[in-house]
């Protein structure tokens, strides 16, 4: 593979791409540099930390290097050999996109970059985003790599220092940053030093659970492992058998496509599935790799938090759970009575062959019909079923629609429904429905105080708000089923409102300008109760002095 050149991206991505500082702490800073060099192909990844890198944090490998004539541009902001166009943040692999990382390091340490690429070394030395040197030369038959060497950093933010040096957590969160990388990147070999001490090597692994008994310091024997494939997702389990009360030092992680993420809803299903494979009020360590497609999951919706969105959460976590549920069975299927369990999986296997349902270890039909339920899940109107049958469009003007309904006609006052049904969709907002991530947003301008104080209304109408600064939020993810309102509107004529109340006191002003296309209209109307709609005044009868006044 011929590697993409450095580009700058273009000013429409930079503002789309509204990433806040990416390094926080030297954590962040390691996250940054590992993914780089596994980006770069490396199969060997050296790193040197001196007080907590601090002092010094270095990392060598032997990817595929920079082009020593641009290597200055790999230090600009923006700058990334990655992405070229807004879509190709939907389907990168890779680790980083924003083109910030390096930039953003090397304005606040003293940093030397020494890279090797088609015989061609580049050498560069910045401090506090300064270049100070900068040189190219030939080197004959010299192996690409690349080696950076931070030196100081926060030298020149001396506050974010003190913060640093203050926290004793800083040391366990590289830690657990080093280790995710060594557990899920058995292909690459890993030393690590730390101060003066011995180098730490974690070999080159031909599998993910040999790498996981390197980390976990434990043998084969007492780690139960699973891996499951169901729907274009792919689930690999390992938990360890022995467990321990408290959650210090355990080593419990989460990657999906092989990027580590903290996610409390995946860890918290994870420890519930799994409570029966430990003592009572005892937890053990775990590591779980979860594949599926790309444009499944939204890995970029905060650009600093290892946060994942999916768009089909329930299928996920229904398989993740039915992973670990079927570790469980097989423990037990000696010592257990024979269940229900077996038959019904078994009718299940002879309906349809292909589905491998066998995979999930249900218990019980009710299991098997919530299951199903969150599959499909789908905006429902929590109303009577009337299909429109004998019911026909049959003008449609700006404010209102006209219905044939048998030998009478009915008007339909569009706004009058928009509010209704729109307030109608945000009541029946639940858990389970699908949450859709947002990828861009509009910013939405703020009055910090009110915005605060509305946060868990919106929070529990399914939408995920983020506040930039005091004046700016960004709207993150809104339940599926209010898509075809414009929600941002929404949230922007609310969320400086006093005393936000679904029933009482709600901005609907947007609702005026706003226009369902037809189609999707026609579908609402055939799934809302029409009676509900006509005992609302909603929907009224047309009488002739109406009609006469629409021909004229
Ligand atoms: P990003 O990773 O988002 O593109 P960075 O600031 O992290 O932005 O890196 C800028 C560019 O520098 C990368 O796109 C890549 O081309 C190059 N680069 C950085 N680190 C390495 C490395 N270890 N090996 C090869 N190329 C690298
Ligand atoms: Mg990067």
């Amino acid at each position: 593979m011929t590697p993409k050149s450095i580009k700058l991206l273009p000013e429409h991505i930079i503002d789309q791409i509204k990433a806040g500082e990416v390094i926080e702490r030297p954590s962040t800073l390691l996250k940054e540099i590992i993914e780089n060099s596994l980006d770069a192909e490396s199969t060997l990844i050296d790193i040197h930390l001196i007080e907590n890198g601090l002092e010094l944090i270095s990392i060598e490998d032997n990817g595929k290097g920079i082009k020593p004539s641009e290597l200055p541009l790999a230090f600009c902001r923006h700058a990334t050999s990655k992405i070229e166009r807004f879509e190709d943040v939907y389907h990168l692999h890779s680790f980083g996109f924003r083109g910030e990382a390096l930039a953003s390091i090397a304005s606040i340490s003293r940093l030397t970059c020494d890279t090797t690429r088609e015989n061609k070394r580049g050498l560069i030395k910045i401090e506090g985003g300064e270049t100070k040197s900068h040189i190219e030369e030939d080197t004959a038959n010299k192996e690409s790599s690349t080696k950076i060497y931070i030196k100081d950093l926060f030298f020149n933010t001396p506050v974010r220092m003190k913060f640093i040096q203050s926290k004793n957590s800083e040391k366990n969160q590289i830690q657990k940053i080093l280790n995710s990388f060594i557990l899920a990147n058995p292909q690459t070999r890993f030393q690590i030093k730390w101060d003066e001490k011995d180098k730490v090597i974690y070999p080159i692994r031909e599998n993910l659970i040999s790498r996981i008994q390197d980390v976990l310091k434990c043998d084969e024997n007492n780690i139960y492992s699973k891996e499951t494939i169901y729907d274009g997702v792919r689930c690999q389990i390992f938990i360890t058998k022995s467990s321990s009360r408290g959650n210090a030092h355990k080593q419990q992680y989460i990657f999906i496509n092989k990027r580590y993420v903290q996610d409390i809803q995946i860890h918290k299903i994870v420890l519930n599935s799994a409570k029966n494979l430990w003592p009572e009020a005892e937890t053990g360590n775990y590591v779980l790799f979860l594949d599926l497609a790309p444009d499944e999951i939204d890995v970029n919706v905060h650009p600093n938090k290892t946060k994942i969105k999916f768009f089909q959460g329930p299928k996920v976590f229904s398989l993740i759970s039915g992973t670990i549920n079927q570790i469980y069975n097989e423990i037990n299927v000696k010592s257990l009575p024979q269940s229900t369990a077996g038959t019904y999986q078994e009718d299940l296997i002879k309906t349809d062959k292909e589905i491998q349902y066998r995979e999930f270890g249900f218990e019980s039909t009710q299991q098997i019909d919530n299951y199903f339920d969150n599959l499909h899940a789908s905006p429902s109107l929590n109303l009577q079923q009337s299909p429109l049958t004998e019911k026909k469009i049959v003008y449609e003007s700006k404010k209102f629609i006209l219905i044939q309904e048998n030998d009478s006609l009915n008007c339909l006052h569009k706004h009058a429904f928009y509010n209704f049904h729109f307030l109608d969709l945000l009541k029946d907002i639940n858990i389970k429905q699908n949450i859709i991530p947002l990828m861009v947003s509009k910013p939405i301008h703020i009055d910090i105080n009110r915005a605060k104080k509305n946060l868990p209304f919106f929070t529990e109408l399914g939408f995920e708000i983020d506040f930039i600064d005091n004046k700016t939020a960004l709207l993150r993810s809104f339940p599926k089923s209010i898509q075809h309102y414009s929600y941002l509107s929404f949230i922007a004529d609310n969320i400086n409102l006093k005393k936000l109340d679904l029933d009482k006191n709600i901005n609907l002003d947007f609702l005026e300008k706003f226009e369902m296309s037809s189609n999707i209209l026609e579908e609402y109307l055939s799934n809302v109760s029409y009676i509900t709609l006509k005992e609302l005044n909603i929907i009224k009868q047309v009488d002739d002095i109406f009609l006469k006044k629409l021909y004229e």
